[in-house]
């Protein structure tokens, strides 16, 4: 098991979050205009980086979105800010 950081609640179990989507990832626009392939890709094509990754994250027990950084290869978390504090 490993353990998350929601920024509200502090450290949980990774079965209390959900994968939203890769941060800084372009939403394809105008969305009436997009194909079904291209919204598919949108969806469910990701970059999988080797390394460090900006994701957004849902902690559900709480319901807050919030960015995390992590490394896939050896699974640290680096940071989980509020997405407020991280546009900033
Ligand atoms: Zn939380």
């Amino acid at each position: 098991m490993q353990a998350f950081t929601c920024p509200f609640c502090g450290h949980r179990d990774e079965t209390e979050f959900h994968f939203v989507v890769e941060a800084g990832k372009p939403r394809p626009e105008p969305s009436e205009e997009v194909s079904d392939e291209k919204w598919a890709a949108y969806l469910h094509m990701g970059k999988a980086p080797k390394g460090e990754a900006r994701e957004i994250w849902l902690h559900i027990t709480c319901g807050l979105y919030f960015l995390m950084t992590r490394d896939t290869v050896t699974r640290d978390i680096l940071s989980s800010e509020c997405l407020l504090e991280a546009s900033e």
